[in-house]
C-alpha cells in the first residue's frame, strides 16, 4: 500500500514522534468503544452508560455505578495489539517520544511503552476517596459491590475521569508540550470527538500531520497523510527504523 510507504518514510526519518490515540486503538484488542454504534451506549442497561459514567452518578449511586464498571471497564483479559506494540518498539529505538491517549485500559504500558499520557486516566490506578490511600486494578476486581478502603472504610473511587470531571492539569500540560515540540504527531483510532482532548491536536506546529482512523475525520483535510484502515493492521507493517 502506498500509504503504508509513505508513513515508513516519515517515521524513518524523525526521531521526534508523538502518537495521540483513541478508543480505535483499543477495539482491535477487543475492547468496545464507548461512542461507537455496536459499543456499550446501545446497550441494554436501566440508564445510559453516559450517566451511569458521570460523576453525579458515582456519588449518589455508588452500588449501581459499581454494577456497570466491574460488568463492562474492569476487563483484565485484553492484550496488546499490534498497534500497541509497535509503539512501544518506536520508543525504544528512539523515535517515538510520546503516547498520549483517551484509553484506560493500560494496554500501552502493557505493551511495553514508557511515556504514556493517559488524558482519561486508568482503571489500573485508585485511590480512597477519605485517606487516598491506592488500590490496585486486583483489589477492584475482587471486591463485592462498593469497594471499600482497608483502613478507614471509605469509598474507594477509580482514577478515571468520569463526565462532568475535569482532565488531570499535569496530564494535559504534559500532552500539550508533547505534541507542540513533536516533528510528526501520528493520530490513530479517533475519531476526534471528544473535547476537550480533541483540541489538543491544535498544539501542533511540526512537519508531519498523520491521521491512521478507520472512518473520516475533521483532521483529515490538515492532515499531510490520511490513512483510512485498521490501526494495527497498518502498524504491523511498519518498521521501527
Ligand atoms: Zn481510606
Amino acid at each position: 500500500m502506498e500509504e503504508t510507504e509513505k508513513l515508513q518514510e516519515i517515521i524513518s526519518k524523525s526521531s521526534n514522534i508523538v502518537f495521540f490515540g483513541g478508543a480505535g486503538v483499543s477495539t482491535e484488542s477487543g475492547i468496545p468503544d464507548f461512542r461507537s454504534v455496536d459499543g456499550l451506549y446501545h446497550q441494554q442497561w436501566e440508564y445510559p452508560p453516559e450517566t451511569i459514567l458521570s460523576h453525579t452518578f458515582f456519588m449518589r449511586r455508588p452500588e449501581e455505578f459499581y454494577r456497570f464498571y466491574k460488568a463492562k471497564m474492569l476487563c483484565d483479559t485484553a492484550k496488546p495489539n499490534a498497534a500497541h506494540l509497535k509503539l512501544a518498539e518506536l520508543e525504544r529505538a528512539g523515535k517515538l517520544k510520546a503516547v498520549i491517549t483517551q484509553n484506560i485500559d493500560n494496554l500501552h504500558q502493557m505493551a511495553g511503552s514508557g511515556n504514556v499520557l493517559e488524558l482519561h486516566g486508568s482503571v489500573y490506578r485508585n485511590y480512597c476517596m477519605k485517606c487516598c490511600t491506592s488500590y490496585d486494578f486486583a483489589y477492584m476486581k475482587a471486591a463485592e459491590g462498593v469497594p471499600q478502603c482497608e483502613k478507614c472504610g471509605g469509598i474507594i473511587k477509580p482514577d478515571v475521569v468520569l463526565y462532568e470531571e475535569s482532565l488531570d492539569s499535569k496530564t494535559l500540560n504534559r500532552s500539550v508540550q508533547a505534541i507542540s515540540n513533536a516533528e510528526v504527531l501520528i493520530i490513530g483510532g479517533t475519531s476526534l470527538a471528544v473535547y476537550p482532548a480533541a483540541s489538543l491536536i491544535d498544539y501542533f506546529t511540526g512537519e508531519y500531520l498523520v491521521v491512521i482512523n478507520r472512518d473520516a475525520t475533521p483532521r483529515d483535510k490538515m492532515a499531510d497523510l490520511v490513512i483510512n484502515a485498521p490501526i494495527g493492521q497498518v502498524f504491523s507493517q511498519i518498521r521501527a527504523e
